[in-house]
């Protein structure tokens, strides 16, 4: 396909200003797929983001596109919109030339639409803004053409106003992509050279990468090199996989796909052909883990179950870390990094879900930083700053100079009325206020660095309900501060809980020590005997709650008589019981481990 004639572009927006939807559209005009009622995010793939309605991860569609009397090749790639997965959005957008900046023509601009806008402008790509559902009863699209030049400086008549919903200028908006958005630059006659962006491990596929070639073409026989493992793999078999695609026989269940040059598509590292050999385009950074569990299995007998599972879903998600840690008291288990809460419940779901695993996920923690103090630790650490991604791992205060924890730069977006509430909010939360500016009339733009532990569970849950959902908030990484770290034990009838262990900063250690044993006595069922929840620094007890014991017989509900109806409880019992873990005599729901650190 002549390259003159290919569009890679991309769709990033804040979370439901439409991006799945118009992709949808786009699919329908170009007769991808059949116009239905129940075409609803066909991008969505993974069965967590239909049922959270939301993207998680970038797809790819290619669709031939008649303008002008000729055949365009559309590549489209639909990114998420969730802080979370901003890593995501850079990585597609790496592949793209340029970006439909999708805005809510009643909401405005938000958090993610600023993030989003910055690191396609940063990649100095073209970018098409779009203000869509302009078919709402609140539909300002005046007002958000007003935000668009005042925040981004880009001029009101380059907005295309549309409803993705209705289908209202759908077109327009890819006539405009041909017409702004530059073709890609890589030639045919150049050697083959291809990035992958991204990959993700189907069930019947195997490993399917997606990538941005930057030049040349691959022919069915050819032999190919991945610059990054360094092995070659020959070119064994063809499969059609949206427009003409050559697939690859990997390992033995591994398969690739690509296509022809300037497009992006399926497939595996940084490629070239093994007859000519071309310097390995520069890679990405590798994403970095915000926060940090412990995942261990329910029962040491499904360990191997387990363990393959992980495999596969970090193999599916490159943006997990794994590493193997094995405790005394939790038996074997995993480290796992995430890029937020988010990301990490996306993949407890897949686990569960797909791979019908049961597993425990420990209390999470940032990565932190200590100082070591003496040559003695910084010779048996190998290095003098390290990382602590467990709290069992907390280093003593007496071998320290200093804790580091780290910080982020935080983006509010929120109507004037909430100010207040907002600022008495992130003061709570230990944060600084850098900048405060409004975008129009009556919307505040607030940045804020923060301790990263300070809003990686909850901040943006109660950012929400504090501003009846009008609030929305973005970050990114702001490099770390000193802090004065403690690690906090959580004891069970005097006994500590590993899995409960957490590092704060002094300064909240008595409030969210009461408020953690708070919320454990919720979570906790009453037992045949009492529970004393306790909250300690070191040997210091500074909170403690008591659970009530409280005899559970279900069959006294029974009256004799029904046997089905005794059996049916039973098991009832016995699938609520799997959702509990043991800890020494005492059983507590699996879920517990995070919810209590929650705040309400
Ligand atoms: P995404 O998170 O950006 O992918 O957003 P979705 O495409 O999933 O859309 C979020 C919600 O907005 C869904 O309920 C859509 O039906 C709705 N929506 C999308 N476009 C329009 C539109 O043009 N008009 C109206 N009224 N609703 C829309
Ligand atoms: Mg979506």
């Amino acid at each position: 396909f002549p390259v003159e004639r290919i569009r890679n572009f991309s769709i990033i927006a804040h979370i439901d200003h439409g991006k799945s939807t118009l992709a949808d559209r786009f699919l329908e005009i170009t007769g991808a797929i059949a116009k239905t009622a129940s075409n609803k995010q066909v991008l969505d793939k993974l069965q967590v983001e239909r049922e959270r309605g939301s993207t998680v991860k970038a797809q790819t569609a290619s669709l031939f596109y008649q303008h002008d009397g000729q055949t365009y090749l559309l590549n489209l790639i639909d990114t998420p919109g969730h802080v979370d997965f901003s890593y995501e959005v850079s990585r597609s957008i790496s592949a793209c030339q340029g970006v439909l900046l999708i805005v809510d023509a009643n909401q405005g601009i938000q958090a993610q639409t600023v993030a989003n806008f910055y690191l396609a402008f940063e990649a100095q790509l073209t970018i098409i803004p779009v203000i869509n559902k302009i078919d709402l009863k609140n539909a300002d699209p005046e007002r958000v053409e007003k935000q668009i030049e005042k925040v981004f400086d880009i001029p009101k008549d380059e907005c295309i106003r549309i409803s993705a919903k209705l289908g209202t200028n759908v077109d327009q908006v890819l006539q405009e992509v041909v017409k702004r958005i530059p073709h890609p630059t890589a030639r045919v006659e150049d050697p083959f050279k291809a990035l992958v962006f991204d990959s993700t491990f189907d069930h019947y596929r195997g490993v399917v990468a997606n990538i941005a070639l930057f030049g040349g073409h691959v022919s069915r026989g050819d032999k190919i090199v991945s610059a990054h493992l360094g092995k070659p793999y020959e070119v064994n078999e063809l499969v059609s996989v949206g427009c003409t695609n050559l697939t690859f026989d990997l390992l033995h269940f591994d398969i690739l796909a690509l296509r022809y040059a300037g497009q992006v598509g399926y497939i595996g590292d940084t490629l070239y052909l093994q007859k000519q050999p071309v310097e390995p385009l520069p890679g990405f950074k590798p994403a970095k883990a915000m926060v940090f569990a412990g995942m261990y299995p329910m029962d040491q007998s499904e360990y191997t179950a387990l363990r393959s599972a992980v495999e596969k879903l970090t193999l599916n998600d490159s943006n997990v870390t794994v590493q193997r840690d094995s405790s005394l008291a939790l038996g074997a288990e995993w480290r796992l990094g995430f890029l937020g809460l988010l990301h990490m419940e996306v993949f407890n779901q897949h686990l569960e879900q797909e791979y019908n695993a049961s597993v425990i996920v420990t209390a999470l923690t940032v990565p932190y930083k200590a100082v070591l103090a003496s040559v003695k630790l910084i010779k048996e650490h190998g290095e003098e700053v390290i990382t602590i991604i467990n709290p069992a791992q907390f280093p003593d205060k007496s071998q320290v100079v200093e804790y580091l924890e780290p910080m982020v730069m935080g983006t509010i977006i929120a109507p004037d009325d909430f100010t207040g509430k907002i600022m008495t909010l992130c003061q709570s939360r230990r944060a600084i206020q850098k900048n405060m500016f409004y975008i129009d009339d009556h919307r505040v733009m607030m940045k804020y660095i923060f301790p990263l532990n300070e809003i990686v569970v909850d901040f943006y849950d109660q950012l929400k309900s504090m501003s009846s959902g009008y609030a929305s908030f973005d970050y990114e990484g702001a490099g770390y501060e000193a802090a004065d770290l403690i690690k906090m034990d959580f004891l069970l009838n005097g006994r500590p809980v590993e899995e409960l262990a957490i590092i704060v900063h002094k300064d909240s250690a008595y409030s969210a020590g009461k408020a953690i044993c708070e919320r454990l006595k919720e979570s906790i069922p009453r037992q045949m005997f009492e529970i004393a929840v306790q909250a300690a620094i070191g040997s210091k007890i500074i909170a403690r709650e008591t659970i009530k014991a409280y005899r559970k017989n279900v069959l006294a509900k029974c009256y004799g008589g029904d046997i089905t109806r005794k059996m049916k409880l039973l098991k009832k019992q016995a699938e609520g019981k799997k959702k509990l873990r043991r800890i020494g005599n005492i059983d507590v729901p699996k879920d517990a481990f995070i919810n209590v650190l929650k705040r309400k």
